[in-house]
């Protein structure tokens, strides 16, 4: 069957989602219409002052889907396919993400439109201010809190955090998260996304009965979540036989050390070319023959059209939104097991809501005691949303997706309709 180019809009994706799990609850017609719409979008058009003192023009948007259990929550991508349905889409996955983890957050994204691999530091700094400023209408540490996302680091965080500081007058550490260190960030937090999908793929592989010593993983996206990941899986017994990234991907059935990969991609801006392995496309990976597959980069990878050839038996979504719903149907009826993003990589959310915490508390936590919280969390919510998926029949996202959706109505319900 093939798809129809309509259907991969994510933000059509996220709504038919919504509406698969919507229908295993008991929910009234105006809640749902309220709970798979928006609250809020800005969308800018902002200039900025280019190296050869050219101005160019830039698009950005910042989506708030649901404030309803707390601030709004969510990263910021700089990308050139950035889109407005995009953020929706990804918007609302943060609004389930933070219900199914039980951390008290709305959901929310943000995106500009801007190819990061051809400007200057410079002009990622210039740009990022002048964003930040535009957006600082819904900004906020009690109101919308940011993070990094695709193409967004540390540093970026630390000129949203600057920015916004400028116009208060003090530093306001907990406006974003996923800040260096030395400001006011957590320790864990870089690790974290890839450390709850670590967490997630092994209690999937114990809940089947396979062994995580030998188990193949093959890694799509080797950045900061598919490469840590990979990484911490490692650590644990699995074999990392295949990496990939935008240029290309990497193949060694007899296994790979995660780390000295990242290493080399460091160096080298690839995983591609490292010493020992086959060259493979991304397609090539996504259909290898292994235990796990760990999709880490975007979304729409797995589809109609790829699904039946896909051989993994655990699929663990480090990215947003790489799976189709029609894909996830024809993987549930091959018996696959899909841990769905908004559990799979909900670790890094989790650490964002510690370091706002500790940031509001002045008072930070040891490693130790961020990545214990860390799996108590990741634990209880694989568990509850497998309780779901067994009593109700239904595959894992949609019992995650009835987990949040319950939540949030409960607390939109409880707040009642102002007026
Ligand atoms: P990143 O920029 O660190 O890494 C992304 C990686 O994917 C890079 O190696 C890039 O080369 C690769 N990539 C891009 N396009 C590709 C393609 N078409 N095929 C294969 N590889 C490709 O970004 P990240 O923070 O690791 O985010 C990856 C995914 O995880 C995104 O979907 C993001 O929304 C999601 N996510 C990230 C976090 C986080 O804390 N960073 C948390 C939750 C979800």
């Amino acid at each position: 069957m093939q798809e129809n180019p309509a259907s991969e809009n994510p933000y059509e994706i996220a709504q038919r989602q919504f509406d698969n799990a919507a229908k295993h609850l008991d929910l009234k017609a105006g809640i749902k219409a309220k709970l798979r719409l928006p609250k809020r979008e800005l969308s800018v058009n902002f200039p900025v002052k280019m190296d050869d003192g050219s101005i160019q023009m830039f698009t950005g948007h910042r989506v708030q889907h649901s404030l309803a259990r707390g601030p709004a929550k969510g990263g910021i991508r700089y990308h050139p396919d950035v889109t407005l349905d995009e953020v929706r889409a990804l918007a609302m996955w943060m609004t389930w993400k933070c219900a199914v983890v039980g951390i008290p957050y709305g959901g929310a994204k943000g995106g500009v439109i801007c190819n990061p691999k051809v400007m200057s530091q410079r002009e990622l700094e210039r740009l990022t201010r002048r964003f930040t400023s535009e957006i600082s209408l819904l900004i906020g540490p009690e109101s919308d809190i940011p993070a990094p996302d695709v193409n967004t680091t540390p540093q970026t965080m630390a000129w949203i955090m600057d920015t916004y500081s400028m116009t208060t007058g003090y530093s306001v550490p907990a406006v974003v998260t996923g800040k260096p260190i030395e400001i006011g960030g957590s320790l864990g937090r870089r690790e974290a996304t890839g450390r709850g999908v670590m967490f997630t793929t092994r209690d999937a592989l114990k809940h089947l009965g396979m062994p995580i010593e030998g188990a193949r993983v093959a890694v799509q996206g080797f950045g900061n979540v598919g490469g840590i990941g990979a990484q911490l899986l490692q650590e644990l017994g699995c074999t990392i036989i295949a990496a990939s990234d935008s240029q290309g991907g990497i193949y060694n059935p007899k296994g790979l050390d995660a780390e000295d990969v990242m290493r080399h991609k460091a160096e080298t801006r690839t995983v591609v070319g490292y010493p020992g392995t086959d060259k493979i496309t991304n397609e090539e990976l996504l259909e290898l023959d292994c235990e796990v597959l760990v999709p880490a980069a975007l979304e729409n990878e797995i589809t109609s059209e790829n699904a039946a050839r896909i051989k993994a038996r655990v699929i663990s979504e480090g990215a947003n939104g790489p799976t189709t719903p029609e894909a996830d149907a024809i993987l549930f009826d091959k018996g696959a097991f899909v841990i769905p993003d908004i559990l799979a990589n909900a670790g890094g959310v989790t650490v964002s809501y510690f370091e706002w915490v500790q940031g509001l508390q002045s008072f930070f936590w040891t490693e130790d005691e961020v990545n214990n919280n860390l799996e108590k969390i990741m634990v209880k919510a694989f568990d509850d949303v497998l309780v779901i998926s067994q009593q109700k029949k239904v595959d894992m996202r949609i019992a995650a997706y009835i987990l949040a959706i319950d939540r949030v109505a409960t607390a939109t319900l409880l707040r009642g309709i102002y007026p």
